[in-house]
């Protein structure tokens, strides 16, 4: 609120705002009330406006990160929000919770975000599907599929992360600005050009930029503790230049797993210590203040890699931030994120090792469940699910061993003709080229503007225009929906054909329709059908559009559509009505009927 009213102080008035998270939801209330002078209107005129000029993205696909307050905590707060508003504090909070949760139920900054933005976003199509089944309870009588949540995959900014090698390469073959091309698919092909050794030998220069800077870490971090003078020089001279070089660099959150790799010790010092060929491991993260937990893996780590066999193979480094990551990201060979499914929304640091034609090997989730093709990676595991996270963990390690023992460091040692290893580069090509097109920031601007910003700002326009002449006839649609809703009836669907059919043919369906006094241009009448998961049940299923066929006097009404059978199985399908309108009429709470 604080934020909206500085805006408004130095004569800044967006007419879109994106939240970011659920915990800046307050600032529609400020909104509301800015609207309201502004325009002349009143609560509920002002309540169509300030939501459909909102977007909400959400980043947490765990529900105990979101914030929840007891209503007897909120209540004192919002008194005088409810005078600003000229409405009662149990309005203010009902936006806030969930639906069936009561008058005294916890104010949700999810439920509040989510009710005051037309526009709402996971930020990878995985995270989008799991907050879709998250929150499916805040949608009572929708299906999960179609829960107004999308997604809008986070990317990351080129310019910040390229190595100089590579942003010389990439001016040279792609041309300048290539960083603002990702839509254009002739320049990005132009990596295929670019020749392998130059590449190679560009990537080089970059991992031996990232040793030289590991060994400086490691001395500062020793001397920094006293340690004995020996370990100070041991430190010195970690790593080697020419070894495959893993890395693994995040907060240490025990979703995340850092110890995955440590499963089996035994299997992972031979690993390392192979003598044709060698494998280097660079971690570097730090945990939150309050975690115990994610403190608990990184000291585990540390001692576990004081053995012998280890230490001279794998580092810690400490104070993880944007200037380790950059070193890392641009020289290590290979990027490694091994997180519980579905718990990483998206991860971007894969993005920015991408980008430099750093390989990654990750479990499917997050941005790599649709980065993932074997040409620029690898995956580890299939995408599966667990419960049992003790056997995910024994599972999901013996994968991660088999990917690095059977895919990674052969294809890294690789050498045939010369010192570059051929296959290596393919990967690494494809994998830029991915990340310029697919996860650049700019794309993800672009997507946000023509998607949410621009549609937004074009309908909060018209809204107000004409003395909000617009806004308050929705006021009008929506009173008269709620009111005469109750009425809405549908009869069983029938079919013109009986028994069973083949692929390609077609049969018409028909509902009767009883509306009440709501006309057949205030709602959508649909048919829904798909796949049986048993008798009553649809696994998921698709809507197609019904038109009035035939008027049946006394408010009934004829519905039809022709359905084609498109693939064999088992077939079901339902009608339903809900309210004609955008996407804040037509998801309204509670108005859906379904026969
Ligand atoms: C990119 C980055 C992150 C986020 O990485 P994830 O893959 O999302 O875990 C965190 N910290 C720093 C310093 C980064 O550069």
């Amino acid at each position: 609120m604080g934020g909206i009213r500085a805006l408004e102080a130095v004569g800044i008035h967006p007419v879109v705002c994106h939240m970011n998270e659920g915990h800046c939801a307050f600032l529609s209330i400020e909104r509301l009330h800015q609207c309201m002078k502004r325009h002349h209107v009143d609560l509920k005129t002002a309540m169509e406006i300030v939501p459909r000029s909102t977007v909400f993205t959400t980043h947490t696909p765990v529900a105990a990160g979101h914030d929840e307050f007891p209503a007897f905590m909120v209540r004192p707060y919002l008194a005088p929000l409810a005078k600003l508003l000229g409405t009662t504090e149990d309005t203010i909070l009902s936006w806030g919770q969930a639906d069936g949760a009561g008058p005294d139920g916890p104010l949700s900054m999810f439920v509040l975000a989510m009710r005051m933005a037309e526009h709402i976003n996971g930020v990878s199509r995985l995270h989008g599907r799991v907050a879709r089944n998250m929150w499916s309870h805040v949608w009572p009588g929708i299906p999960e599929d179609e829960v107004p949540i999308t997604h809008v995959t986070n990317g990351v900014h080129p310019a910040t992360w390229v190595s100089l090698e590579f942003d010389l390469l990439f001016n040279r073959y792609l041309g300048p600005e290539w960083d603002l091309r990702h839509s254009d698919p002739a320049v990005i092909n132009r990596v295929d050009a670019i020749y392998d050794d130059e590449l190679w030998r560009s990537h080089e220069m970059s991992r031996s930029r990232l040793i030289r800077y590991c060994r400086d870490r490691m001395v500062k971090q020793f001397s920094r503790r006293n340690a004995p003078r020996a370990l100070v020089e041991e430190a010195a001279s970690v790593l080697d230049q020419d070894v495959l070089t893993i890395a693994f660099a995040r907060r240490f959150a025990t979703y995340k797993r850092a110890y995955l790799l440590f499963q089996d010790p035994e299997r992972l010092e031979a690993l390392v210590n192979d003598p044709n060929h060698p494998v280097q491991i660079i971690f570097a993260g730090k945990a939150h203040p309050k975690d115990n937990e994610g403190k608990d893996m990184i000291k585990s780590l540390v001692q576990t890699i004081r053995r012998p066999g280890l230490r001279k193979r794998i580092i810690f480094l400490e104070d993880y931030d944007m200037a380790i990551a950059r070193h890392l990201v641009q020289g290590a060979d290979v990027w490694l994120n091994n997180p519980r499914r579905p718990l990483e929304a998206c991860g971007t640091s894969g993005m920015k090792a991408a980008l430099n034609g750093v390989l990654n090997v990750s479990v499917l989730d997050g941005w790599w469940a649709e980065g993932y093709e074997p040409s620029r990676g690898w995956a580890v595991g299939r995408g599966e699910d667990y419960r049992d996270h003790q056997y995910q963990d024994a599972t999901e390690s013996k994968a991660l061993y088999n990917v690095l023992e059977n895919d990674v460091i052969p294809t890294f040692y690789e050498r045939r003709e010369s010192d570059t290893p051929k296959r290596w580069v393919k990967m690494m090509k494809e994998s830029i080229k991915m990340a310029l097109a697919d996860y650049s920031s700019h794309r993800m601007i672009a997507e946000y503007r023509d998607r949410f910003y621009r549609p937004s700002a074009a309908k909060a326009k018209t809204l107000v225009a004409d003395r909000s002449a617009a806004a308050k006839s929705l006021v009008e649609q929506h009173a008269r929906l709620k009111a005469l809703w109750p009425a809405v009836r549908l009869s069983t669907p029938q079919r013109d054909r009986s028994g069973s059919m083949r692929v390609g043919d077609s049969f018409k369906v028909s509902v009767e329709v009883f509306l009440g006094e709501l006309m057949p241009s205030e709602v959508s009448v649909e048919l829904y059908y798909g796949e049986l998961e048993d008798m009553d049940a649809l696994r998921s299923g698709e809507a197609v559009p019904m038109g009035v066929a035939k008027e049946l006097g006394g408010s009934r009404y004829l519905y039809e559509c022709t359905i084609t059978c498109g693939s064999a199985g088992r077939y079901g399908f339902t009608a339903r009505v809900l309210p004609a309108g955008d996407k804040r009429i037509r998801f309204s709470p509670h108005l859906i009927t379904w026969a």
